[in-house]
């Protein structure tokens, strides 16, 4: 498969370039020049199929002929080793659960595809690559743990000193191997602007990728999210609805690339905190992008959604056809906070801000009798522990993969501005 670049300006790329370079030379997404929808008697007879079975066709045409087959079903079988359940609240509404996997985040499974897929292009290269990321919480973790042991890659995360979770920090200072963090003196936008800086430096001496949801190997295979649900809830529902908690929208573009596949989703809402740049643009037609605002669900603190142009390209740019397929609502922290309560009261169960956020958007959107309404509950209740037991006044258990994790110790290298990054990773 080949990529062009949504500036327009780079040239045609494979599948493997374009997961090496992150992003292409002018600066633009990836993104993928054909998409074809899969058979209809696939997806009709979708309950037949494992997961796995599943996750390969779904990607398969976005990698072509880059990876052999086997090699690829084994890819996928690593990727997706845990479980991906909806668990139903009521008659017409469900929680599909992402956070089974190893950190606990639904980033696992991009991180763990990338850097397989990243391993096997490296294979045979004397030089290392280096994925460079900036991580608010989640996603430094997942990229930590997805990418720990690859052979030929090396990983430097950058997190705002004091700004994660104490669970969070420790699942990206305490693996070692190929994993390094540096602990930046400033908030997120300042490492996002490091990372961003490093990739336009022409004196950084190592090969440079990135592991944001930019990454198509981290983006496309967020699509069998929406596959597996609907594996789930198709035999007894036929009209639904995915409310879809967005940061940078790469999760929901990932969904909206799953009907383009021929998936029969009626309608997506892309449910965000009081970062309202896409619900604004949905209501007055300008895309006006602002500096981000912290609040309680601080994984989705996106001011820019960087995977936004994906889904206008998958759209034409066209805002109605978009609105047709398309909502987005955004919620205060007051808003998530009583809905977390609800939640608890009405289905005794525990949902964490972002979760929370989907189910508002199935609320604001109003499910009709005959709909089915997916919220993504996109991380574990842990992962915002604080948050979640001074909100509900719940003790919540820690699973044993985290309380591994605690008791390990932390190290990371301090850093205070973009020219100590610089001789960081020219040493
Ligand atoms: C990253 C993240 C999101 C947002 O996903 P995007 O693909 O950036 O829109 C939502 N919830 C959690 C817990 C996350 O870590």
């Amino acid at each position: 498969m080949r990529y062009y670049s949504l500036n327009n300006s780079s040239p045609l790329t494979s599948f493997k370039r374009a997961v090496q370079n992150g992003i292409a030379p002018d600066r633009g997404l990836y993104f993928p020049e054909e998409i074809t929808p899969i058979s209809k008697d696939f997806i009709n007879n979708i309950s037949d199929y494992s997961n796995e079975e599943i996750a390969y066709e779904v990607i398969k045409q976005f990698i072509g002929d880059e990876i052999p087959t086997t090699i690829l079903k084994e890819i996928i079988k690593k990727t997706i080793s845990f479980d991906f359940p909806v668990v139903n609240l009521d008659e017409n509404i469900g929680s599909l659960e992402l956070f089974h996997g190893p950190t606990m985040a639904f980033k696992d499974v991009g991180a763990r595809f990338m850097s397989q897929c990243l391993e096997y292009f490296n294979q045979n290269k004397t030089e290392d690559i280096t994925v460079l990321v900036a991580t608010s919480g989640d996603t430094g973790g997942a990229v930590a743990s997805g990418f720990l042991n690859a052979k030929g890659v090396q990983v430097v995360i950058l997190y705002p000193k004091g700004k994660v979770s104490e669970i969070q920090e420790k699942q990206l200072t305490t693996l070692g191997n190929n994993i390094t963090a540096l602990e930046v003196d400033g908030v997120f936008d300042d490492c996002q602007e490091m990372v961003k800086s490093a990739f336009l430096d022409k004196n950084i001496s190592r090969n440079l990728t990135s592991a944001n949801s930019i990454n198509v190997a981290r983006w496309l295979p967020q699509m069998f999210y929406f596959f597996f649900a609907y594996k789930q809830v198709s035999k007894k529902y036929k009209d639904i609805i995915f409310s879809v908690p967005s940061g940078n929208f790469g999760n929901i573009c990932a969904g909206l690339l799953a009907q383009k596949l021929g998936l029969p989703i009626k309608h997506f809402i892309a449910s965000t905190n009081i970062n309202d740049t896409v619900p604004k643009y949905l209501i007055n037609g300008v895309y006006d992008p602002k500096p981000s605002k912290a609040t309680i669900s601080n994984a989705m603190d996106v001011g820019n959604p960087s995977n936004f142009i994906r889904i206008q390209e998958l759209f034409n740019k066209n805002l109605s056809s978009l609105k047709k397929s398309f909502s987005s609502y955004s919620f205060s922290d007051d808003e998530t906070k009583i809905m977390m309560k609800r939640i608890h009261d009405k289905f005794n169960y525990i949902s964490e801000p972002h979760g929370a956020i989907g189910y508002l958007g199935l609320k604001k959107y109003g499910l009709k009798t005959n709909e089915f309404g997916v919220f993504l509950e996109t991380a574990h209740p842990v992962k915002f522990l604080e948050v979640v037991e001074e909100t509900l006044k719940v003790d919540v258990a820690i699973p044993s993969q985290i309380k591994q994790v605690m008791s390990k110790e932390k190290v990371a290298t301090s850093i205070a501005n973009y020219q100590e990054l610089k001789i960081f990773l020219n040493r």
